[in-house]
C-alpha cells in the first residue's frame, strides 16, 4: 500500500508522458466543473459493468479512464462494457465520435477496441475530424497546473482511493474538502485541494510504461500540420498607425542620409584632432593607443550605419560589444595612467599575440618540404609587424585574457561602467557567443498547433523588425567616445603630456 509522503518525489512531465494516456478522461472532463461529476458517474457505471471480469487484475491496475486502463481489460470485460453501453444507449456519450476519428489515426493506440462499434457502423475516419476534436482538448489540458489537467489527475486519485489502493494519512488537511470538490468548494478551498491533488498525483500515480506517449507525439508530426504564428500582425498594425499619424515621417532614405552626414561629422572631428595634435614623438605610445582605439570604433560605425539589416541586437551585437569594450579600455587606460601607465603594455599584449602566430607559421613552414611563396611572404609580413615597436627578442607572449591582467568586468567597475557591463556588454556578449537564449529568441518561433506540443519552428529570417533605436544607441556611444578623446588629447596641445 502506498501512503502520502513515503514515495520518493519524481518529476512527472504531464504533457509529454501522461496526457496521451488521458485523452478519454480529458475529453470527458472538458467543458465545466459539472463534468467532473458526470465523468465519475460514467466510470462508476463502467466499473459495475466490468466488475465480475476484473477480479484477477494485476496489482498496479486501476480503472481510472486512462487509455491504458481500458487496454488492460480482458476480453470478457471489454465485451461486457460495450454491451452495457449499447443496452443503455450511452455508447455515443462514452465513446464520442471524435475519439473514434482520433484513435483510428494511430498504430496500436491503447483502448482502440472502444471504437470498434463506430467502425462497424461504417464511420469513415478522417484526420481533419480527429484534429477538430482533439485540438481543443489537448490545448486545454497541456498545462499540468491547469484546471483540466488537475481534474484529470483528481479522477485518478479518486479511483485509487475507491479501490483502496491509497491511504491518506490522518493529518491530510484537505481530506474533508474532497467530497465537496469541485462543485461546492470556494475558490480558496479549490486551490488548496488542487495543489494537494497535483502533489499526490506526482507522488503516487502509476506510471504508464507503454510506448504510447512516444507514439502519440511522434505520430502527430506526420498527422497534423505546423501552424505558423501570425508574427507580422503587430508589425502591420504599427506600420499602419505610423502612416496615418504622421504623413511627413522621414523615409529610410532620408534617415540614412542624415545618419551618414552625422557619422561623417564624427569622423571629421576625430580626424582633425588626431592629425593636428602633437603625437609626442619621444614617447608616442599614449597618443597612438588612444587614437587607435577611437579610430577603430569610428571606422566600425561608418561601415555599420550603411547596413540597416544589421541594426538589431541579433546582428549588431558584435559592434555594440566592440564599442563598449573600447570605451571601457579607453577609460581604464586613462584611469590608471598616473599610477601605472599601461599604454606600452597594451601594445605589447597585442604584439605578443602576433608573435605567437608568427611562431606557429614558422613551425608549419619547417614541416613543409616546399612551403608556398605566399606563406613565406605572410611570415615576413608578420615579422615586420611584430618588430615594429620592440625587437621581438625582447617581447614576451602573454597568454592571459587581458593586457592589464584585469578582466573586462573589473575594468568596467573601476571606471564606473558596471551597469553598462551588466545591461549592455553581457547580453551583447551572449549574442556574439551564440548562447542558447539568443538562438532561441532569434532563430525560432513557436508552432501554434497544440497537437505539436508547442515545439520550435524556424522563423522567417526577415521576422525581426529593425528600428532606429539600436543604430542611435551606437551613434550615441561613438559620439561620447570621440568627445572624450578630443577632451583628453586636446589638453596636450598646450601642455604636452610628459
Ligand atoms: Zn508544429
Amino acid at each position: 500500500m502506498l501512503s502520502m509522503g513515503s514515495a520518493p518525489f519524481e518529476f512527472v512531465n504531464w504533457a509529454r508522458d501522461r496526457l496521451p494516456d488521458y485523452l478519454w478522461v480529458a475529453a470527458q472532463l472538458h467543458g465545466g466543473k459539472e463534468r467532473v461529476l458526470t465523468t465519475a458517474v460514467q466510470l462508476d457505471l463502467a466499473s459495475a459493468a466490468i466488475a465480475e471480469h476484473v477480479t484477477e487484475m494485476p496489482s498496479d491496475w486501476v480503472f481510472d479512464g486512462t487509455l491504458s486502463s481500458f487496454e488492460q481489460l480482458p476480453e470478457p470485460a471489454r465485451s461486457a462494457l460495450l454491451a452495457r453501453l449499447d443496452a443503455t444507449g450511452t455508447y455515443e456519450d462514452f465513446v464520442p465520435e471524435g475519439l473514434a476519428h482520433t484513435l483510428a489515426q494511430y498504430k496500436d493506440a491503447p483502448g482502440a477496441w472502444l471504437i470498434a462499434p463506430w467502425i462497424d457502423r461504417g464511420l469513415e475516419v478522417t484526420t481533419s475530424a480527429a484534429e477538430d476534436w482533439l485540438r481543443p482538448v489537448i490545448a486545454a489540458a497541456l498545462g499540468g497546473q491547469g484546471t483540466l489537467a488537475t481534474r484529470s489527475k483528481a479522477l485518478t486519485i479518486r479511483q485509487l482511493l475507491k479501490a483502496g489502493r491509497v491511504h491518506l494519512g490522518e493529518n491530510i488537511g484537505f481530506l474533508e474538502l474532497l467530497p465537496r470538490y469541485p462543485l461546492d468548494t470556494n475558490d480558496d478551498e479549490t486551490a488548496r485541494v488542487e495543489s494537494n491533488l497535483r502533489a499526490m498525483f506526482n507522488a503516487i500515480a502509476p506510471t504508464a510504461a507503454s510506448d504510447w506517449p512516444r507514439t502519440f507525439w511522434r505520430s502527430n508530426w506526420r498527422l497534423f500540420e505546423c501552424e505558423w504564428p501570425n508574427a507580422h500582425d503587430d508589425d502591420e498594425a504599427e506600420k499602419t498607425s505610423a502612416a496615418t499619424s504622421d504623413d511627413t515621417a522621414p523615409t529610410l532614405r532620408d534617415y540614412l542620409l542624415d545618419l551618414q552626414s552625422r557619422a561623417q561629422q564624427l569622423w571629421d572631428t576625430y580626424f582633425e584632432t588626431a592629425t593636428t595634435t602633437p603625437p609626442d614623438l619621444y614617447d608616442p605610445d599614449r597618443f597612438e593607443v588612444l587614437t587607435g582605439l577611437v579610430g577603430r570604433a569610428v571606422r566600425y560605425v561608418l561601415s555599420f550605419i550603411q547596413t540597416p539589416p544589421m541594426w538589431t541586437m541579433e546582428h549588431g551585437s558584435p559592434i555594440l560589444r566592440a564599442l563598449l569594450e573600447t570605451e571601457i579600455v579607453f577609460r581604464y587606460l586613462l584611469h590608471t595612467e598616473v599610477e601605472e601607465p599601461l599604454y606600452a603594455k597594451f601594445k605589447n599584449f597585442g604584439a605578443g599575440k602576433i608573435k605567437l602566430l608568427k611562431l606557429h607559421i614558422e613551425e608549419h613552414i619547417d614541416s613543409l618540404e616546399s612551403p608556398p611563396e605566399e606563406l613565406l611572404q605572410y611570415r615576413d609580413y608578420l615579422e615586420a609587424v611584430v618588430n615594429r615597436d620592440i625587437y621581438e627578442e625582447f617581447q614576451s607572449v602573454n597568454l592571459g585574457g587581458s593586457f592589464s591582467g584585469v578582466d573586462t568586468r573589473r575594468m568596467s567597475q573601476a571606471v564606473g561602467m558596471e551597469s553598462d557591463y551588466r545591461f549592455v556588454f553581457a547580453p551583447a556578449s551572449s549574442n556574439v557567443h551564440g548562447e542558447w537564449g539568443v538562438i532561441d529568441e532569434n532563430v525560432f518561433t513557436t508552432c501554434a498547433n497544440p497537437l505539436h506540443r508547442y515545439h520550435r519552428i524556424v522563423a522567417e529570417p526577415s521576422s525581426t523588425l529593425i528600428g532606429a533605436s539600436f543604430v542611435e544607441s551606437i551613434m550615441d556611444r561613438a559620439t561620447d567616445l570621440v568627445q572624450r578623446y578630443v577632451a583628453e588629447i586636446a589638453e596636450d596641445v598646450d601642455d604636452p603630456h610628459p
